[in-house]
């Protein structure tokens, strides 16, 4: 099962044609069978039997009949938003973001809880208790969960990179993550890269909404990069794409825990700053820890941002030259302010293609999403699989 596909389940997953249906429904509600029928390219009979269909289901809603048309009143369908949902669940070594989106794509429900213990075993079982929290919460019926989309830090099965240091999961390199969770939750089941999902999040509901062409520098416990060219996301022959962390941006620089020296993620992440404030007596655990030393000014974190920012403005020259993005958006597991603070850090490379003068929007952006944008993602890549027809 390749990364970012859903699988497994095929009774569950909608055809071609009711994907068809419904999404010509969601665009043009209310619409009648003999409508669908002809904007859509099926007979009317398929068009019965799969609206029938959908309506069983609780993706479409009968809604009474259109007045003031010659002969017998036929039937309008409208898209029925809590008809279904997905659930995203983003992993993190040190906690678990989950959410859940109904079909319009608002967030019903949010929830962050530490997580003490990241290895396999231990997280499947945080992951079905939250999954299980979740539905409950909601009042989230089973025939109405569409997936599960996971969202976790690279890299995928085993590299070089499997074992570098507090930013990756422990122990996870002999997972085939989709099957792992897909046997435990029961349920289709989608797995993708942090950054990627923060993305995707983006477009669907952020700062990226009608932009094709954009980069994610996603701040997790490492640093990642999602890349979205031509309207679709770029994952890499393995998944791994995006491994932003190790590039070096310093000859001889700091030991990373990748074996090499100078890494990206040795100066600009959440793991640098906590390594940087540890000199300091400080033990910076949550984002709240991070938001304070803004609004303090301290002195030694403010040190911190602009090493950082000096990194970050290497690698953001670098990501315009090689993808030409209409902008790059910055996001993830740090507060806002503290994305605020790295951003104004950024020195924009002059010689770069995006220094052009009919930009329509800013070279670096926030992203709109906030801390929950990779589970956002999550789930909202369930919804688009199972739901959007491929054309
Ligand atoms: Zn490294």
């Amino acid at each position: 099962m390749p990364i970012g596909a859903i699988g497994g389940n095929a009774e569950r997953n909608r055809s071609h044609n009711q994907k068809v249906v419904l999404e010509y429904v969601r665009a043009n509600e209310p619409a009648g069978r003999a409508e669908i029928a002809k904007s859509c390219g099926l007979s009317t009979q398929a068009v019965s039997n799969i609206t029938a269909a959908l309506e069983e289901q609780g993706l479409l809603m009968a809604v009474g009949h259109k007045t003031g048309v010659r002969g017998k009143p036929a039937a309008q369908y409208r898209f029925n938003p809590n008809g279904a949902y997905a659930i995203g669940v983003e992993l993190r070594p040190d906690a678990l973001v989950t959410t859940v989106m109904n079909l319009s794509g608002e967030i019903i429900y949010k929830q962050r809880e530490p997580l003490k213990d990241a290895k396999p075993d231990a997280a499947l079982r945080s992951i079905v208790a939250a999954v299980a929290t979740a539905k409950t919460e909601v009042k989230l019926k089973d025939d109405g969960l569409l997936g599960v989309g996971i969202v976790m830090p690279g890299p995928f099965g085993v590299t070089a990179l499997t074992s570098a240091g507090e930013a990756v999961l422990p122990e996870w390199d002999d997972i085939e993550p989709h099957s792992f969770f897909e046997n435990a939750l029961d349920c289709p089941v989608l797995i993708e890269n942090d950054a990627t999902a923060a993305a995707v999040s983006e477009r669907i509901a952020g700062v990226a909404k009608g932009l094709d062409d954009f980069c994610f520098v996603y701040f997790g416990a490492g640093i990642g990069l999602g890349v979205v060219a031509q309207g679709h996301a770029q994952r890499g022959a393995y998944g791994n794409s995006g491994e932003i962390g190790h590039i070096i941006t310093q000859a001889n620089g700091n030991l990373c825990a990748c074996g090499n020296h100078g890494c990206l993620e040795t100066y600009a992440s959440r793991y640098a700053a906590r390594q940087h404030m540890k000199q300091f007596g400080i033990d910076l655990v949550t984002g709240a820890d991070f938001a304070n030393l803004i609004h303090e000014q301290d002195p030694n974190f403010q040190n911190w941002i602009v090493e950082a920012g000096t990194h970050l403005s290497q690698v953001i020259g670098t990501l315009e030259n090689l993808y030409d993005p209409q902008t790059i958006i910055f996001g993830g597991a740090l507060p806002h302010s503290v994305i605020d603070a790295l951003i104004d850090q950024i020195k924009l490379p002059v010689g770069s293609v995006s220094n052009r003068p009919d930009r329509e929007i800013d070279r670096i952006v926030r992203g709109f999403s906030g801390r929950e944008t990779a589970a956002i993602g999550g789930a909202a890549m369930v919804i688009h699989q199972t739901i959007t027809p491929k054309v």
